[in-house]
């Protein structure tokens, strides 16, 4: 499934670390597919991808694409932002519980989180074309 892709008009203050592992994530997720790793030996998912599963140390990883959407578990606003992200403070962050079962921390975009939306099934990562992450705000009429 392809996410929704949202540009943010802005340079990436802290550019991702593209390794040849992590290359295919990062090519997913500029094309708009949220992916990460599942273990062939136990079955869990793990997010960020890994070479090996942290839950049994098994190297028999898979590349699994998530459906990309979850609920809102927390969310805070940051106003005293650490150096490479003080010119846009305040933003927002929030942690997502994943429906794969994966929390995640994201950044968050798109205006204001109604303050009764933490739980709710109204969140989906979206990316922009650089392959920056982040979860943008649905309508209340797109919540379940
Ligand atoms: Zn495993």
């Amino acid at each position: 499934m392809k996410l929704p892709i949202v540009e943010v008009g802005r340079p990436r203050p802290y550019p991702p670390r593209v390794s040849a592992f992590t290359k295919r994530f990062w090519d997913s997720l500029a094309d708009g597919r949220l992916t990460t790793t599942l273990c062939r030996e136990c079955g869990k998912l793990t997010f960020p991808p890994k070479p090996f599963c942290p839950h049994c140390w098994s190297a028999e990883v898979i590349w699994a694409e998530l459906v990309g959407r979850g609920r809102l578990y927390s969310q805070t606003v940051v106003h005293a932002a650490p150096g490479l992200f003080a010119a846009e403070a305040p933003y927002r962050l929030g942690i997502v519980d994943l429906e794969e079962g994966l929390r995640i921390a994201v950044r968050m975009i798109g205006g204001e989180t109604p303050p009764n939306s933490t739980g709710r099934w109204n969140w989906w990562p979206c990316v922009t074309p650089t392959g920056r992450s982040m979860p943008r705000d649905r309508s209340a009429a797109d919540a379940i």
